[in-house]
């Protein structure tokens, strides 16, 4: 057999945090029905979360191969069981100092490196996709004389935004840490403060990370090239920006999210939801289109209880009915439910709000056509899917890329309103006051503001699902990515 014919065999490693992993098995997912071999490389305790999500794949006859290796927790200080970025945010961690948590984590996760390196020897794979917090995955595939792929789970515009700071340090300039600087040369006139950014919070406790970001960028550099979960219409600007003057080699293939067409498709991701999917979809068909405002912050965020009861009245002013992801373990935080919900809130509610505890099937919910508007931390997956839906969005930033992707969406895209973040807040958030979430719930769902919002994500919307039909634009730099990678095996 040609080595033209044998099938490519890729190597996915993702990243054990939910939002890494939920993007990646997607696209593990989506190269095994175009005909390519993969091996997902992962811990443990993420095995059953990867299991399920190759179910589908398998019954349809494809297989992907899952390879174990150990999370060496215990080795580097971390009690048992610490496998994930959840496990490092959730009650369970209450009381521990979360960046020293972290530290240890991402020291884990460099000795990962060996193990890896066995397997590929083992395996011999043609291609290793690896997330960006595994930078030495770029020497690894060096070693075995393949090509290493960066998926960052960000978009062009963050992935734009921060190389620039990164190179020109803008915030430098700034005279306190409230004044706004301009990021240079990124088109645009994009300002942020250094409020905004990492650092800001945890000073001197936050160097690692910094330190590890840095790393993550040279390996980027000297990788073969960055796979990205967005669509080039979309970000055509910033796409053309972070080939043409930032000089790395892309490729958006997504919106990842879309290889999930049917319903159990759409429920089976990521976590075990906490509702059934019939009972939220038969609550969403008894509501008015565009009448339900969805609220969800992601799988890492954990407002204070003083936060989520703020929240809760300035749900409850804004007169909108709402859907409203409340972590499971926040609840569970909180020993009394009256320490974060008002008194006879849910009573209140009844019929017009919907609390759901734990995680909720957020594709699903977001595709209905009641959601008429989404309350997002910004995660780069929420974000995206909030487009893909065609929902207008209350932006509300905590970390991450997140400030970010609140930019595209304002002021780039126009598709939501801020909810009025001032800072960076890892996990908890900077405090909002209900007054402004009831403007900003107000904004994005009533009125002639909420209609232009509507009618231009709506194109968005549209444009990014042509993208992954035969012939868009991420159908067709996947079909190009893959006949790259088996020209270059063939030399
Ligand atoms: N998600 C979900 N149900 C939930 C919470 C999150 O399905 O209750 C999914 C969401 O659809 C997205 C991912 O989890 O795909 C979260 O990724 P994102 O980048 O938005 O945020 P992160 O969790 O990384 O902060």
């Amino acid at each position: 057999m040609g080595s033209e014919d044998r099938q490519l065999h890729i190597f996915f490693l993702p990243f054990m945090a939910h939002g890494h992993m939920i993007p990646t098995m997607d696209m593990a997912n989506l190269f095994v029905s175009r005909g390519i071999k993969a091996t997902i490389v992962t811990t443990p305790l993420n095995v059953p979360f990867v299991a399920k999500s190759i179910q589908k794949t398998e019954s349809l006859g494809l297989k992907i191969d899952i390879k174990v290796i150990n999370f060496p927790a215990v080795e580097v200080g971390l009690p048992e069981g610490y496998e994930t970025a959840d496990a490092m945010t959730s009650s369970k961690a209450q009381g521990m100092d979360m960046a020293v948590l972290l530290k240890k984590f991402f020291t884990a996760t460099a000795l990962l490196q060996g193990p890896v390196e066995k397997l590929m020897q083992e395996g011999r794979p043609d291609c290793l996709i690896a997330d960006m917090f595994f930078p030495w995955a770029t020497d690894s595939a060096t070693k075995f004389g393949i090509p290493r792929l960066v998926f960052h789970g960000t978009g062009f515009f963050a992935l734009c935004t921060a190389e620039c700071i990164r190179l020109y340090e803008p915030q430098k300039t700034a005279s306190s840490d409230s004044e706004s600087f301009v990021v240079p040369n990124l088109p645009g006139d994009i300002t942020f403060t250094r409020k905004q950014m990492l650092g800001h919070q945890n000073g001197d406790d936050d160097d690692d990370i910094v330190k590890l970001i840095n790393t993550v960028k040279e390996s980027e550099l000297t990788s073969y090239g960055v796979i990205v979960n967005s669509v080039y219409e979309l970000e055509q600007t910033y796409a053309d920006h972070y080939r043409k003057v930032l000089g790395r080699r892309a490729w958006p293939i997504g919106p990842l999210s879309l290889c999930n067409r049917d319903m159990e498709d759409k429920v089976q991701r990521g976590k075990e939801v906490a509702i059934s999917e019939h009972e939220c979809m038969k609550w969403l068909d008894s509501k008015k289109p565009n009448s339900v405002i969805y609220l969800c912050f992601g799988s890492i965020a954990n407002f204070k209880a003083s936060q989520l009861k703020e929240l809760a009245l300035g749900l409850e002013a804004s007169g909108q009915s709402f859907i409203w992801v409340v972590r499971k373990d926040q609840s569970i935080n909180q020993k009394e439910e009256e320490d974060w919900l008002p008194e006879g809130f849910e009573n209140r509610m009844e019929g017009k709000g919907l609390i759901i505890r734990g995680w909720a099937p957020q594709v699903l919910i977001l595709d209905h056509y009641a959601i008429g508007g989404f309350v997002t931390h910004c995660g780069w997956n929420s974000t995206l899917e909030g487009i893909t839906a065609a929902k207008p969005m209350v932006t509300w930033p905590l970390s991450a890329d997140q400030f970010y992707n609140e930019k595209l969406v304002t002021e780039v895209l126009k598709i939501g309103v801020p909810v009025g973040v001032k800072q960076w807040v890892r996990l908890y958030g900077d405090f909002i006051e209900r007054e402004a979430i009831e403007k900003s719930v107000t904004r994005v769902m009533l009125g002639s503001e909420a209609e232009a919002m509507r009618s231009r994500v709506k194109e968005y919307g549209e444009m990014v699902r042509k993208a992954v039909e035969e012939g868009g634009s991420s159908d067709s730099n996947l079909k190009a990515l893959i006949q790259e990678l088996k020209d270059r095996r063939a030399v």
